[in-house]
């Protein structure tokens, strides 16, 4: 268990594309193991590879659910739209008004490079939409509708 230091706005790695994993190895899984254990560190929500320096198709979630991983997910299907505030880790401090679907479908690979489909509704789908941006060297800060503003501790909701 480590955590690694997450990388904040300004660094070129968040806006690289990230790779295909094309196995898991020991040393993926040490990643995504470190990738849990930051986020729950930092009370985030979600967490992309380049956030923490890495540029791998690898994202981990958890909306207070358990947590959810995915290996070089795709966002199949998506309906609906939600608009409100999102954060990032790699924003620390900061949110902003975003529109995201409200429902979207993801093939992705699990931890055993097995296909999975996995359903998002409401945050989990906006954790999924955020997250797999991020993959793609997007960042929520580029889709804010207005101005971003500052977060208090007690109504942080950091993705
Ligand atoms: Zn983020």
């Amino acid at each position: 268990m480590a955590i690694r230091e997450i990388r904040e706005l300004g660094d070129d790695i968040l806006t690289k594309p990230c790779k295909e994993v094309t196995k898991m190895t020991l040393r993926t899984k040490i990643l995504i193991e470190d990738m849990l254990d930051t986020m729950y560190e930092s009370m985030g929500v979600g967490l992309a590879a380049p956030q923490v320096g890495i540029l791998k198709r690898i994202v981990v979630i958890d909306v207070g659910e358990g947590p959810i991983i995915m290996v070089n997910p795709e966002i199949m299907e998506t309906s609906g739209e939600q608009t409100g505030d999102e954060g990032c880790l790699s924003v620390p401090g900061k949110a902003g008004q975003v529109t995201r679907p409200d429902h979207v479908k993801v093939k992705t690979l699990n931890e055993e490079m097995e296909v999975v489909i996995l359903e998002g509704d409401g945050l989990l789908a906006r954790a999924m939409c955020h997250e797999v941006d991020h993959l793609d060297g997007k960042l929520y800060v580029d889709l804010v509708e207005g101005e971003l503003h500052d977060v208090t501790y007690e109504e942080e909701e950091e993705e």
